[in-house]
Formats: structure tokens, sequence, C-alpha cells
């Protein structure tokens, strides 16, 4: 069983990437963005809170990111490894995840970064925008926002998973094809 975390800025091709791991490595794929995208739109409870957090580019609480991760999980018991996008964002939920996934006698094999620069994302953002329909998508302020949360809350997770000997980086530029094929050769030699 293989858990991988996909890491990244806003922007840097998570998500596409992941549509391409998840059936390469058989993982279960779970964004938290993509899950709390899926709530508001049913307009559920979770989805109503959820929005007003992310509409302004600002993290969801970590209490109820933890919770809804972890019955996602919980969902798939039968899954043969898991691909986490999005997720963790924070300190508090990596360390949550450890736990949760000990507690189940697994654990997180490895932590891959698609590393980008900031500039040429925000225009990446700006152009997905004009399609995608997200609000914090569409806005360079929300856009900078996200940055700002990430630089402050996700980034020390570099070194959080570095100290486990888990962290991995590969340049995130490129054709979708060549970026796929730099994490695959990380994935292939863990
Ligand atoms: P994403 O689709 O990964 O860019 O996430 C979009 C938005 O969903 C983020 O800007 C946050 O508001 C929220 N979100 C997604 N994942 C998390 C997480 N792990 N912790 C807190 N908020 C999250």
């Amino acid at each position: 069983m293989i858990n991988i975390v996909l890491f990244g800025k806003p922007g840097a091709g998570k998500g596409t990437q992941a549509e391409f791991l998840k059936g390469k490595y058989n993982l279960t794929h779970l964004s938290t963005g993509d899950i709390f995208r899926f709530n508001i739109k049913n307009d559920t409870e979770l989805g109503q809170l959820a929005k007003t957090f992310m509409d302004k580019g600002d993290l969801v609480p970590d209490e109820v990111t933890i919770q809804m991760l972890q019955s996602e999980v919980d969902k798939n018991p039968h899954s043969a490894g898991f691909l986490f996008d999005g997720f963790p964002r924070t300190i508090a939920q990596a360390e949550a995840l450890d736990k949760f996934l000990e507690s189940k006698e697994q654990n997180i094999t490895a932590t891959v970064a698609l590393e980008a620069d900031d500039e040429i994302l925000v225009q990446r953002l700006l152009e997905r925008g004009k399609t995608s329909g997200r609000p914090d998508d569409q806005d360079e302020e929300k856009i900078r926002n996200r940055y700002q949360e990430y630089n402050e809350k996700t980034a020390p997770l570099m070194q959080y998973y570095n100290a486990q000997g888990k962290f991995y980086a590969v340049n995130g530029i490129g054709s979708i094809e060549e970026v796929t094929e730099r994490l695959s050769k990380v994935i292939d030699n863990l």
C-alpha cells in the first residue's frame, strides 16, 4: 500500500497530475478542494460553511477539514492506497493524518511537491478563472491571499516531511506528460 501526498502551491498542477497518477498507481484520489466544491454545489451544511472561507481564499478550519478527510478515507476501506491532493495544508492536519493512518497501521509513503514560480502560477490561475467558474480563481487579491495562506501555513510542511525523510520535489513547469514522467520517476523509486 502506498499513500502519496501531492504537494504544491495553488495552480501548480496537482489536480491535473492526480488524474494521471491515480490510474497509473491504482490510488484513490482525495482532493479536499474538490470535496468542498461538491458540497457547495449540493448546498450541504459543510458546503455552506466551507464557502465562507474559500470565497476569500482562506483555508477552511482544521477541525472541519480533518474530519471530512477522515470520513472520506473511511469510505474506501478496500483502497490500495491514497493520493492526497490539497491535504494536508497545515501542520495540525499533517499530524492528524499521521495519527489517523497510524491507527490503521498505515503511513504516508512520500510527499511529492510540484515546484513553480509564483508569478507564473498567478497568471495560470487567472487564466483558469476565465473558464473554471471558481470565484477564488477570478480575483487577483483572492489569489494572492491563497499564496499568503500557503506561505504561512502550508510551506512549513516541507520541513515536517523532510524531517521524516519523506519529502521529494520535482519541477512543475513543462508539458503535462513531462511532469507526470518526473513524478512517476520519484514514485517508482520509493
Ligand atoms: P484547492 O482546490 O486545493 O485549490 O482548494 C480550494 C480551497 O479549498 C482552498 O483555498 C481552501 O479554502 C479550501 N481547502 C482545500 N483543501 C483544504 C485544506 N486541506 N485545508 C483547508 N482548506 C482547504
